[in-house]
């Protein structure tokens, strides 16, 4: 699943203006909550928020990842695990920078399951 698909739905989640999420937790296996506010301002380019009790929270399940994967999917026809670019992030670290690999969900060709007649 893409992160940008998780912060797509707790933005539309969230019915406020400018909301922006901030702290991203897995509750269970089946429910993330993802905290966020409208941010007060930035810093290094990067939102800054108000004090953690001024957040809002909204719930997130699995299914929700799905229905909005399927949704990006059918609106781009791109794969929605690598947003069309054909690999992922696999690791991250300070010293080695972004490690990407060929993503597992489209083999590397960034196009939606069923694209262009595709077997799933
Ligand atoms: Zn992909």
């Amino acid at each position: 699943m893409s992160f940008k698909a998780i912060e797509q739905i707790a933005i539309r989640k969230a019915k406020v203006t400018g909301w922006l999420p901030c702290i991203f937790e897995w509750i269970t296996d089946d429910t993330m909550l993802v905290k966020g506010g409208v941010p007060i301002g930035a810093k290094n380019g990067r939102p800054r928020w108000g004090p953690k009790k001024s957040l809002t929270t909204v719930a997130i399940s699995k299914r929700d990842i799905a229905d909005e994967e399927e949704r990006f999917e059918k609106e781009t026809g791109k794969c929605a695990a690598c947003e069309g670019k054909g690999e992922v992030v696999y690791s991250f670290s300070v010293t080695e920078g972004t490690k990407y690999r060929q993503c597992d969900k489209c083999k590397g060709s960034g196009k939606a399951a069923g694209a262009e007649g595709s077997a799933a």
